[in-house]
């Protein structure tokens, strides 16, 4: 057995806990807890300008964040989406009542194939709803195209895209609306928590009365809204959290270049990306497990589980391969070969601020062991 301690796929990044007692404090004096109180609309101009973004709404979490962008949007019908996500990017459709069409993705980014799409459109069409995959931006341009031809939204479920840019700047400015997830494993947290990036001032308006029930005042509701509200706590401690932000990314950064530098010469391991990305935040380190390595994605995962490394398969199995959408044309593993493959040969590797080079060695020492001899394994 060994004696290392356990090394999970993430660790939520703390901030220190002493600092956080005069948040509370301020919580306690004023009293106010949640209903878009001082911390959360300091929250909000604040990620405003850390992301550069110009209007942004928060909420309790991403998943409620989607399923109010798409009332926002008034979306009905069908809806052009990736299998290789998070359930939750479906489910945000279903609670809508509103069919996912699903459409294969692309070999290298392993984001939506914007050359797939055209085909899936219909007369019930209304909107698309791209992942930007561990962070890594979708084709917008690409997406952005069809969505004008054939006048549909977008809306991009970003909850991996904290704090990523292109050329243009944030990468949140694209489509229509974008929604970030604040949970506990993301790059950045406020526990529980979630926002949509909002293109306008009366857009966030409405975002903002669909996030609390549709009241806009004492006795008037507009809508049927949903209650979607962050608290104070969370605010507070997003906050926080955004002080020691950039010293957390930094840290994963060198991670992220610390394991492309010691599997490079592994045959038969893919490391997505290629390092180069200016603006990346290095929320996940997903690694190809390809035929010409020594063992298959699982049992990779398998022998790093036995040393109490706990990567993970993200995102296996696909969401059409779960029961509420495998009945679904559109969900056939036909229809998504690379989706279907990428599901069985992607590895997520540990990365979090507090994994240390020690920590780094274990792991990519065992992936070139069991590279070099089946049997040295
Ligand atoms: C985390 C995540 C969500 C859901 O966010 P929650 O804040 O956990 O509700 C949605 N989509 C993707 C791609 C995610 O990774």
């Amino acid at each position: 057995m060994s004696t290392n301690k356990p090394i999970y796929v993430t660790q939520p990044y703390l901030p220190p806990l002493e600092e956080f007692h005069d948040y509370l404090r301020q919580i306690w004096d004023n009293k106010i807890l949640t209903n878009g109180g001082p911390f959360h609309q300091q929250l909000e101009a604040a990620l405003c300008d850390y992301l550069g973004v110009e209007h942004l709404a928060l909420f309790s979490n991403g998943t409620i964040a989607l399923v109010t962008a798409l009332q926002a949007q008034r979306i009905t019908g069908e809806v052009i989406t990736t299998p290789y996500s998070f359930v939750a990017t479906a489910h945000s459709l279903q609670w809508n009542g509103i069919k996912p069409v699903f459409v294969d993705i692309d070999p290298i980014t392993l984001n939506l194939d914007p050359a797939k799409i055209e085909a899936a459109i219909t007369p019930q069409t209304t909107a698309i709803m791209p992942v930007h995959c561990y962070g890594r931006p979708c084709d917008v341009a690409a997406i952005q195209r069809i969505a004008d031809n054939y006048n549909l939204k977008i809306i991009y479920d970003a909850a991996h895209a904290f704090g990523v840019r292109d050329e243009g700047g944030s990468v949140l400015r694209h489509g229509d609306l974008s929604v970030l997830s604040f949970h506990a494993t993301k790059v950045f947290n406020t526990f529980e928590g979630g926002a949509i990036i909002c293109p306008d001032a009366k857009t966030k308006q409405r975002i903002d009365h669909l996030k609390n029930f549709g009241f806009v005042d004492e006795v008037t509701v507009v809508a049927a809204g949903i209650n979607g509200k962050m608290s104070e706590i969370n605010a507070a401690f997003g906050l926080l959290q955004l002080q020691y932000l950039g010293q957390a990314i930094a840290r994963r950064k060198e991670i992220d270049a610390a394991y492309r530098s010691r599997l490079a010469q592994v045959r038969g391991i893919r490391c997505l990306g290629d390092g180069a990305e200016t603006a990346a935040n290095y929320s996940y380190f997903p690694i190809l497990v390809g035929p010409d390595y020594q063992l298959v994605r699982d049992e990779l995962y398998q022998l790093l589980r036995d040393q109490e490394i706990y990567a993970r398969r993200y995102f296996f199995p696909l969401i059409t391969e779960f029961p509420m959408y495998r009945g679904l044309p559109s969900a056939r593993s036909d229809n998504l070969p690379v989706a279907w493959n990428a599901a069985r040969s992607v590895l997520c590797l540990p990365i979090y601020p507090g994994l240390d080079d020690a920590d780094i060695e274990r792991v990519t020492q065992l992936i070139i062991q069991a590279g070099a001899s089946r049997c040295e394994a």
